[in-house]
């Protein structure tokens, strides 16, 4: 049951071939035998799956056909589920159990899914790796010894291990995308807007977008279907009419105009990657896409701008966390002061301070203009990259990470080289375009993801050029060796 498509399980569910209930019952015997190889789970909810699963069999069986009834899925945990223990990977929300879903989580509830639990991130969604969570890092399936990415890491462990076939992930700089790559399933992060981000607990709210990740494009457009569209409760959710994104995936690709940016095939990008991606894309060039090369000039300026940016943005939003409102409190306080500096001092890690201080200084009275506001006029700048991109092609291709996935350890101490993981993917953020990471191939047994950038409100687009490279390529269904530790 594991290996089929979520359209096969909606089949076989209607069919009575299974119920919903052995489908979860299947999924939960999984990650009981193999997460403990992974850790891509902080909570598991057997009974709240059962419980959700019942329900769905006796919807079922009043012949409702709602697309992902019955299937099983996961969230990262930063996506508040009512009852249900969020920690967003940090000691500080170790014991928060949210009062209400977040607006993802109810939309998905509403169409029948069985909520399996909640998957391992980096704490508060900062990482590239998935090593600074609280609950210790996950591990990629396709060789435990290797992070699976980050900041969605426990999503992608396990849709790439098939303990669920289909989960929730965040992207602000790269985090649904990234560890899509690194374990070889596909990933959306959609335009900025597009899904509701209320109850989804905030890092840089300028850059924060929900999106799903499965192992196909059409499995990621059955759940975005489901995700995308206007919240009122999200003043920054977009108005515009969601469209049916699995109804254009078998469009021809004839006369696609794909711009490949010189700046994303430069010195930075490791030879065997580079090799897997050119096949990719010459795959899509024999099914009628052009391939066009472009300029976006100021890529090497999304690092540093992003890095001002998002933890400036973070150091606002994680002030909530005083040991008063919510979250961890510190034992014993002397006083007021005491129980904030503790509270904060026990309850946050390494990675989450250090972007609290780098951006707490970016917005201080005397260096505001300097920082701040500088790397606001570049992220205009790198906007503009993309519009002007966009008038000779319809979308740009290239690799999703410099290089395939590295060693559980490896940049731990040197957090300068884990930010520049993130080179290919901070500027769509900052461009608030959507994006997709789509499985190429394998560089000596790790997967390789092809990043495929959009217009704004183009994920039809992107999802139909990534099922376009699907028919044409078996990567998406290549499977980790299980437990291959
Ligand atoms: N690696 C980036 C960061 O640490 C992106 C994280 C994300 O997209 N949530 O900020």
């Amino acid at each position: 049951m594991h290996d089929l498509s979520v359209a096969e399980l909606a089949l076989g569910l209607r069919a009575k071939h299974f119920s919903s209930t052995e489908l979860t019952r299947h999924s939960l015997a999984r990650i009981n035998t193999l997460d403990t190889h992974y850790n891509s789970f902080i909570t598991v909810d057997e009974t709240g799956a059962l419980a959700a699963a019942a329900q769905a069999d006796a919807r079922l069986a009043n012949g409702d056909t709602s697309p992902l009834l019955g299937i099983p899925l996961a969230h990262k945990d930063i996506f508040c589920t009512e009852g249900l223990r969020t920690s967003c990977g940090s000691k500080m929300l170790d014991n928060f159990i949210p009062p209400y879903d977040a607006t993802v989580t109810r939309r998905l509830r509403e169409a029948g899914t069985v909520l399996l639990g909640k998957t391992n991130m980096d704490e508060f969604a900062m990482g590239s790796s998935n090593e600074t969570s609280f609950y210790g890092a996950a591990q990629n399936p396709w060789n435990t010894q290797r992070v699976p990415g980050g900041s969605s890491g426990g999503s992608a462990a396990a849709v790439a291990a098939r303990l669920a076939p289909l989960a929730t992930g965040t992207d602000t700089g790269g985090s649904i995308r990234q560890p899509a790559a690194f374990c070889g399933i596909t990933g959306l992060k959609p335009t900025y807007g597009r899904v509701s981000r209320l109850g989804m607990i905030a890092y840089a709210s300028s850059l924060d977008q929900g999106g799903p990740m499965a192992r196909s494009a059409e499995d990621c457009a059955l759940l975005l279907n489901v995700m995308a569209g206007f919240d009122p409760l999200d003043s920054t959710s977009s108005e515009r009419p969601t469209e049916d994104y699995s109804a254009g995936l078998e469009k021809p690709l004839a006369g696609l105009r794909i711009g490949l940016p010189r700046e994303f095939f430069g010195a930075g990008l490791e030879a065997n990657t580079h090799t897997r991606i050119r096949d990719a894309l010459a795959l899509l060039e024999q099914q009628g896409a052009t391939l066009v090369d472009i300029n976006l000039p100021h890529t090497e300026l999304s690092i540093p701008t992003y890095y001002i940016i998002a933890p400036a943005e973070a150091s606002t939003n994680l002030s909530r966390y005083d040991g008063v409102r919510y979250g961890h409190r510190c034992e014993a306080p002397r006083d007021l002061h005491d129980l904030y500096t503790r509270s904060r001092q026990e309850g946050f890690g390494d990675e989450v301070k250090r972007r609290i201080l780098v951006g707490t200084y970016a917005l201080s009275a005397g260096y505001y203009d300097a920082y701040y506001r500088k790397a606001q006029q570049v992220r205009r700048l790198i906007r503009q990259d993309f519009l002007d991109a966009f008038t000779k092609v319809d979308i740009i291709a290239g690799p999703t990470t410099p290089g395939p996935a590295f060693g559980i350890g490896a940049k731990t101490s040197d957090p300068l080289a884990m930010y520049l993981e993130d080179v290919y993917t901070l500027a769509v953020n900052l461009a608030g375009l959507p994006a997709m990471s789509v499985p190429a191939g394998h560089v000596e047994g790790l997967p390789v993801g092809l990043q495929l950038i959009g217009q704004h409100f183009a994920e039809a687009r992107l999802l139909n050029v990534a099922h376009q490279l699907q028919q044409a390529s078996d990567w998406h269904l290549q499977a980790p060796p299980e437990a291959n530790v």
